[in-house]
């Protein structure tokens, strides 16, 4: 049978990590076997549709790289499917009308207490196809004034098998007959959510662990319809940077970082923090998922084909900013400069409105190795567009006026005379040997006059993209400083 895995969200916010996560792995799970990735919008419930979420939710995907193999399946569209299944469970006597009002049901949970669970053998007064007679139950049937509920069995212990938890049992007395097609005529998740696994042919269903408590009701839907259950893998929470507790945005507003794929009401995605969606895919598929193997670095293509549903853990997995920014980082570092200027976006044009496109590219190689965030790209590009405001101090405390003023001078010259930077490498090192000067101590005095400190990128290539006459100011720049 093909794998088929589907990413199933309820368009109810935006795309945040806990969702992308679920979805790599489903991604993951489908291609490693040769199958189909699947998006299912779960918009049953409308009172808590969020406009714009299903967008955002289609958006990220497209950015992440997770292309579904179909075009995205849509509940709201699916109602009927829906409604003939409940018909057929009542058929089969697995559910039954009730009628009880909203009203009916809170003065129920006052007098019993909050624990209380509808089954509709609970001699309580509830009203439905069981305790009512049957010319009532066909009138209000007809009016349409009902749910219908799905009967949880009485003694029984529900066994089902999780990938990743191994055997999980329930307790059917603990259960209540859950509503499975509400007064709207749409059908709750439970349903909704069977039907469609099984007419989607989903052979996987990978979730988060949120859904656990759902899974009982999952397995006796699949019972009473005789069909055979896919297989689960109910995934590990994301947690809190401090490893105590489910990570929350509050959580990470309150320590800077972001927790949805893109940019969702004023609050930063990831995209726009600066990740490249490879390094947010390998970083989310390292949190509770592992090998055997301590490689960190992965494309999509490379999880693929090492994924194994067996690596994923149960415990909860902590989420490390820092890891994140570092795996983003080698993803930066080792991505194509076309990659990189294409995530820059309006920063890249600047450049090359400065420097025309070819100097921009060499910018772009140059730079990404030091980048852990493409907005990094703001401040190291800086050394470019502009001469160093101000110099390091403590470099410059240090050094010896005179030999730096020599230092400086000579550089003034080889820098006019060389036809290109490796002559003017050539002509500082003879000019450094001539005046007993280490090489070492020249290139510091030279790059505190080209970059203001001692860090940037390789000195003769920044003298090389900005040119002879930018190259010359800056050096007189800091002769000027030295003689003050
Ligand atoms: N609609 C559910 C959600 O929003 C889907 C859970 C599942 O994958 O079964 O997460």
């Amino acid at each position: 049978m093909k794998e088929r895995a589907r990413f199933a969200p309820s368009p109810t916010g935006p795309l945040h990590i806990g969702g992308v996560r679920t979805a790599l792995f489903n991604y993951l799970i489908a291609k490693k076997n040769g199958g189909d990735f699947v998006l299912r919008i779960e918009d049953t419930d409308s009172q808590r549709t969020v406009p714009g979420a299903e967008e955002h939710i289609i958006k990220s995907l497209e950015w992440l790289g997770l292309i579904p193999d179909e075009k995205p399946y849509k509940q709201s569209e699916r109602k009927e499917i829906y409604l003939n299944h409940a018909k057929i469970l009542i058929e089969k006597g697995f559910a039954y009308y009730s009628f009880d009002t909203l009203e009916d049901l809170s003065v129920m949970k006052k007098k019993h207490g909050n624990d209380f669970k509808y089954r509709h053998d609970n001699n309580i007064g509830l009203k439905n196809t069981f305790t009512l007679a049957k010319e009532e139950t066909e009138s209000l049937i007809n009016n349409g004034d009902f749910v219908v509920r799905m009967v949880a069995p009485k003694n029984e212990t529900i066994l089902v098998n999780d990938q990743i938890r191994g055997e999980l049992s329930f307790n059917s007395n603990e259960l209540e007959d859950k509503v499975i097609l509400k007064s709207d005529g749409m059908p709750t998740y439970h349903l909704a959510n069977v039907v469609d696994d099984k007419d989607m042919k989903i052979t996987s269903v990978v979730r988060g662990e949120e859904w656990l408590s759902s899974l009982p009701f999952h397995v006796l839907l699949y019972r009473y319809f005789d069909w055979a259950p896919p297989r689960f893998f109910h995934l590990p929470l994301i947690l809190k940077t401090t490893g105590k507790g489910k990570l929350s945005k509050r959580d990470a507003e309150e320590q800077g970082f972001p927790v949805f794929a893109l940019e969702w009401g004023g609050s930063v995605g990831f995209k726009e923090y600066g990740f490249l969606p490879e390094g947010l895919i390998n970083y989310l598929a390292l949190l509770g998922w592992s090998n055997e193997s301590d490689k960190e670095k992965y494309s999509l293509e490379e999880l693929v084909s090492v994924f194994d549903g067996a690596g994923i853990r149960k415990s909860g997995a902590r989420f490390d900013i820092k890891k994140a920014t570092w795996i983003n980082h080698l993803h930066i570092k080792e991505g194509s400069t076309k990659k990189i200027i294409e995530a820059s976006g309006k920063k890249f044009d600047e450049l090359v409105s400065l420097f025309g496109e070819e100097k921009s590219n060499q910018v772009i190689s140059l730079v990404k190795e030091r980048l852990n965030l493409i907005v990094d790209l703001q401040k190291e590009v800086g050394v470019f567009l502009n001469s160093p405001s101000s110099y390091d101090l403590k470099v410059l405390n240090k050094l010896n006026k005179e030999e730096a003023l020599i230092v400086l001078n000579f550089c003034i010259l080889e820098v006019r005379v060389s036809k290109d930077s490796a002559a003017i490498k050539e002509g500082l090192f003879r000019e450094s040997t001539k005046n007993k000067i280490s090489f070492g101590q020249t290139m510091k005095t030279l790059r505190l006059a080209i970059v203001g400190a001692l860090k940037g990128p390789d000195l003769f290539k920044i003298v090389e993209i900005i040119g002879t006459g930018e190259t010359l100011k800056r050096i007189n720049k800091l002769t000027k400083t030295l003689k003050q």
